[in-house]
């Protein structure tokens, strides 16, 4: 598949905004930075944030309360710190942004038995657990309020890569609001397309997780990226920087891998239901 450049391709005029739906705070700059910075002045754009809720507070619950302790409660950053950090991202894009309250995907519980839903923050699997229907629901009406009937959109999302259980949500989610008005353009989670060993250690692409969602490429996109001015603005996360790239020097390394006609760049996918045979 020829691989084409993003903004000579679409017809920027013809959309009322375009949406990145970030499913934390950190993945619309990590991955849509080059999109975002190159469509300033173009097109309206909004990024909506959807877990940058507080947890709820712990209550001792034995073995799965000590395993997040252990595990995935680390140093990430406290909710108000990254919800700075984000604004500090995002006024320096000069985007419009919102932030969503829902719980990151390890905090939340089981409605029925009020136990953690996931072990992890990446497990492997196809659809996300039953027991997270009430907050898919519920995400997916807050979203179908915030991006349909509000004029044509593109909506930006990510393909999932990498297994996190946030992303996959999102990215079924944003399946259900395509429509008329609503175009559907997905992104490539950063960092985890570029080596598994930044998520769960499986190993994944952009096609295993359009595969995932029930679709297959369409056309993949390019869009030129200056690596020193993403890494600023991603260096606004100043939590996450360490945990994601270890140091300043990591991350710029990072943000020059992906390539197009031998310049850093990040890509992108227009997609189809698998079940549809290529246009002829
Ligand atoms: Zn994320």
């Amino acid at each position: 598949m020829d691989t084409e450049l993003l903004d000579e391709n679409f017809e920027w005029d013809q959309y009322e905004r375009v949406v990145v739906l970030s499913p934390h705070l950190d993945d619309a700059a990590l991955s849509c930075f080059g999109l975002l910075d190159k469509l300033h002045g173009t097109v309206s754009r909004l990024v909506i944030t959807i877990c940058c809720g507080n947890p709820a507070p712990a209550p001792t619950r034995g073995k799965v309360d000590q395993f997040r302790q252990e595990h995935d409660l680390g140093d990430y950053g406290s909710p108000t710190e990254r919800r700075r950090e984000d604004i500090a991202a995002m006024n320096a894009l000069r985007c419009d942004f919102v932030h969503l309250g829902f719980e990151d995907g390890v905090y939340r519980r089981s409605p029925t038995s009020g136990d953690y839903i996931y072990r992890s923050t990446r497990e492997k699997f196809v659809r996300p657990r039953i027991e997270d229907a009430s907050h898919i629901e519920e995400l997916f009406l807050v979203l179908r309020r915030l991006c349909q009937n509000m004029g044509r959109l593109l909506l930006v999302t990510p393909l999932s890569i990498g297994y996190h259980v946030d992303h996959s949500i999102t990215a079924h989610n944003a399946l259900r609001l395509e429509n008329d008005d609503v175009d559907l353009l997905f992104y490539e989670d950063f960092p985890y397309v570029l080596d598994p060993s930044y998520g769960g250690g499986i190993e994944d692409s952009p096609e295993k997780a359009m595969e995932r969602i029930g679709r297959s490429a369409e056309q993949r996109y390019a869009i030129p990226v200056d690596p020193a001015a993403k890494a600023k603005v991603v260096g606004d996360y100043k939590s996450q920087v360490p945990v994601l790239f270890e140091d300043d020097e990591n991350l710029r390394t990072a943000l020059s891998t992906r390539r197009f006609q031998g310049e850093p760049a990040e890509f992108y996918w227009t997609t189809r239901p698998r079940t549809t045979p290529p246009p002829a």
